[in-house]
């Protein structure tokens, strides 16, 4: 059975959409079926492998309608990566799936057969805790919290570490947190250093071994609408993020 992952963090710009590009395009250039979920209105993802802001079926048709995710998976380009792309109706999707009966099971309940299908299905989450993300760590069986090396990252980050417990407690009981992945990191600095050692000796255990750097390689990617795998294969962040696919896998 495969493994549904939502990369989620309230915090925009700390390397979500980044992260699940570019983790989705390495575990499916180790072979693995793999699927990536767009959840953001903003599109980033589908757009960062070169689709557009109006494909059907979406995402929303998943959240709102009768679509089953694996249904709406379409081929994205690099062997064995399917995306489920979003499109701007998704952004109506905050506001209709309060007004539903127990929208906060929708996603979970229209996966399909998307285990069987994927090794692994990467949810990349809006960067709020709406209705979307609370859809998306309900359905999701662990999380991956990227986490900008700067100042202030652990602000927030306590706090959604919390609504985590709320949504395990209530709605997704075996939730897990896969880890906390230090993102944008610059080893020049002297306050990423600081950065990543609160992080490890606040969260023991929980932070992954593998840091993805600052990169301009990884930055400039989604404009060739390609992963960072493809487009600067052997660049320092592509290197991360294959290193980050490896420890995934054997984590569980
Ligand atoms: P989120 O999805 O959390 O909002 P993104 O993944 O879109 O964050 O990243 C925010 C911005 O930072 C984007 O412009 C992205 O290209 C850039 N970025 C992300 N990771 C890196 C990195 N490792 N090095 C350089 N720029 C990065
Ligand atoms: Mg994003």
């Amino acid at each position: 059975m495969g493994t549904v992952y939502a990369i989620a963090n309230q915090k925009g710009g700390v390397g979500k959409t980044t992260s699940a590009v570019n983790l989705a395009s390495c575990t499916a250039a180790e072979g693995e079926q793999t699927l990536l979920v767009d959840l953001d209105p903003q599109c980033n993802a589908t757009v960062a492998l070169g689709g557009d802001r109006d494909l059907h079926p979406s995402s929303y048709d998943c959240l709102t309608g009768d679509t089953e995710v694996a249904a709406a998976a379409r081929p994205a380009g690099p062997d064995n990566l399917w995306l489920v792309p979003a499109n701007v109706d998704l952004a109506g999707a905050a506001i209709e799936l309060p007004r539903i009966e127990n929208s906060e099971v929708r996603l979970r309940e229209r996966l399909g057969p998307v285990r069987e299908r994927f090794a692994r299905t990467f949810l990349d989450c809006p960067p709020s805790l709406g209705p979307v993300s609370v859809n998306a760590l309900v359905a999701a069986d662990r999380v991956i919290v990227p986490v900008q090396a700067e100042y202030l990252a652990l602000e927030g980050l306590v706090q959604f570490l919390e609504t985590l417990g709320l949504i395990r407690r209530q709605l997704n009981p075996g939730l897990e947190v896969s880890g906390l992945l230090i993102t944008m990191y610059d080893e020049r600095t002297r306050l990423a250093q600081d950065v990543e050692a609160e992080l490890r000796e606040q969260f023991p255990g929980m932070v992954f071994e593998t840091v993805i750097p600052r990169s301009v390689r990884v930055a400039e990617s989604p404009s060739y609408g390609l992963p960072v795998t493809e487009h600067a294969p052997s660049s320092r962040g592509a290197v991360a993020y294959k290193a980050l696919a490896k420890e995934l896998a054997a984590r569980g």
